[in-house]
C-alpha cells in the first residue's frame, strides 16, 4: 500500500474555499483509482485568519505546513481588508509564508488547450502545441539587492544592485534539470550574460551543473530574444529557466498565450521535494460566493502536485487528460464560455473532470 502523503489545505478567502473544495474531489478520486493514500490537514489563512486569529499567518498554520509534504493554497485577499495596516494585510502573509517555508523558485506551467486555443491573442498555428514550465528564482536578484537614492552631478541618482551567489543559481539550476527530466529533456537557460556579471556567473554554473545532466538539452538564450521567442515558435520550449526579475517578466509573457486566468497552476518549490501549489489567479472577490468560478487553475495546480513533489505521473496525467477531454466536449465555467448562457458552475466543472478520471 502506498505511503499516506500529508497535504496542508488552506482555501483562505474569496473563491479560495470553492475552487479548494473542487480538488480535494480530485484528491480522493485519486485515492480510489490509482491506491495512492492522502491525509489533509486544513489550516488558516490571509483574510480569514486575520478576523479570527488576528493575524494572517498563524503560528499552528505554519507549524501544519511545515509538518505536511506539500501545501494546497486557495487564494487569500479581498476589499476587506484592503485598507488594513501592512502587518494585517493578507498578501503579507502570502511573502511570510514562502519566506518560512524557504521557498526559492515559482514554477509556472504555460499549456494551450487545443480547444481555447482561439480565444488567445496569438494565432492558433504559433500556439499549436505549447506546453512549457518557466521557472523562476525567487529569493535574490536585484529585487533583494542593496537599493539607495544619492546625490548625483546631475541630479538625484538611483541604483538597485544584482546579485547572485553560485549556490543560489546551482540550487535552481538543479531543480530545473530534474524538471527537464521528467519532461521532454530540453532547458533554456535565461540570461543577459553580453552584458551583466551575474548573468555570465549564471551562465557558467548552469554549464558546470549540465555536466550531471547529460540526457538534457541544454541552450542558453538571452533574455530579450526568449521574449520574442516566447511569441514566434512558443511549442518549441519545454523548461525555461531564469533569475527573479527575467522570470517575473516572462512568466507573465508565457501565461498569457493559454487565455484564460482561471487555468493557470503554480508551485513554489523549496529544497527536496516540498511544494506550496496554488491557482495563479486571486481570490477574485466580484464572483465570490457565486459558485461560478472555474476550479481549473486549482485542480492542475494538484497534478502539478503529483508530478513534482510526488512523483504520481499516472494520477497527474488522468487529471490532465481529464481537463482535457471535459473542455474538449464544450463543457466551460463563465470565463472560458464563448456563449455565457451555456456556462456551467464550479461544482458541476469539478464533478465533469473527476467523472472523466475514470
Ligand atoms: P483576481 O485574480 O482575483 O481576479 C482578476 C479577474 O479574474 C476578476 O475579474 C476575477 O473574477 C477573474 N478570475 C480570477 N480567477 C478566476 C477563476 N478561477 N474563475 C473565473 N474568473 C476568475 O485578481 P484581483 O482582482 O487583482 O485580486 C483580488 C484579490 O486577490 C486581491 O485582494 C489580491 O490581493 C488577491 N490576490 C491574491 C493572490 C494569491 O492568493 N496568491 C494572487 C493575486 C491576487
Amino acid at each position: 500500500m502506498a505511503d499516506v502523503k500529508k497535504i496542508a489545505v488552506i482555501a483562505g478567502d474569496g473563491i479560495g474555499p470553492e475552487v479548494v473544495a473542487e480538488a480535494l474531489k480530485v484528491l480522493k478520486k485519486t485515492e480510489e483509482l490509482f491506491g495512492y493514500r492522502f491525509e489533509t490537514e486544513h489550516a488558516l489563512f490571509g483574510g480569514i485568519a486575520i478576523d479570527e486569529k488576528g493575524t494572517p499567518l498563524p503560528q499552528d498554520t505554519l507549524d501544519i505546513c511545515k509538518k505536511a509534504d506539500a501545501v494546497l493554497l486557495g487564494a487569500v485577499g479581498g476589499p476587506k481588508w484592503d485598507n488594513n495596516p501592512k502587518e494585517l494585510r493578507p498578501e503579507t502573509g502570502l511573502l511570510g509564508i514562502r519566506k518560512a517555508l524557504g521557498l526559492f523558485s515559482n514554477i509556472r506551467p504555460a499549456v494551450v488547450f487545443d480547444c481555447l486555443k482561439e480565444a488567445s491573442t496569438l494565432k492558433p498555428e504559433v500556439l499549436e502545441g505549447t506546453d512549457l514550465i518557466v521557472v523562476r528564482e525567487l529569493t535574490g536578484g536585484i529585487y533583494f539587492g542593496d537599493k539607495l537614492r544619492r546625490e548625483g552631478a546631475g541630479g538625484q541618482e538611483a541604483v538597485d544592485t544584482c546579485v547572485y551567489s553560485v549556490a543560489e543559481v546551482e540550487r535552481i539550476a538543479r531543480q530545473a534539470f530534474e524538471i527537464a527530466r521528467t519532461r521532454r529533456k530540453k532547458l533554456a537557460s535565461v540570461d543577459k550574460a553580453n552584458v551583466l556579471e551575474t548573468s555570465r556567473l549564471w551562465r557558467e554554473t548552469v554549464i558546470r551543473v549540465s555536466a550531471d545532466y547529460p540526457d538534457v538539452e541544454l541552450e542558453h538564450v538571452l533574455v530579450d530574444n526568449c521574449a520574442m521567442q516566447l511569441l514566434r515558435r512558443p511549442s518549441s520550449f519545454d523548461v525555461i529557466v531564469t533569475e527573479n526579475m527575467f522570470g517575473d517578466i516572462l512568466s507573465d509573457e508565457a501565461a498569457m498565450l493559454t487565455g484564460s486566468i482561471g487555468m493557470l497552476s503554480s508551485a513554489s518549490l523549496g529544497e527536496g521535494s516540498f511544494g506550496l501549489y496554488e491557482p495563479v489567479h486571486g481570490s477574485a472577490p466580484d464572483i465570490a460566493g457565486l459558485g461560478v468560478a472555474n476550479p481549473i487553475a486549482t485542480i492542475l495546480s494538484v497534478a502539478l502536485m503529483f508530478h513534482l513533489t510526488f512523483g504520481y505521473h499516472d494520477a497527474a496525467d488522468a487529471i490532465e487528460n481529464a481537463v482535457k477531454s471535459v473542455l474538449d466536449a464544450g463543457h466551460r465555467t463563465g470565463d472560458i464560455a464563448v456563449d455565457k448562457s451555456k456556462a456551467i458552475s464550479t461544482s458541476a466543472m469539478g464533478d465533469l473532470i473527476i467523472a472523466a478520471m475514470g
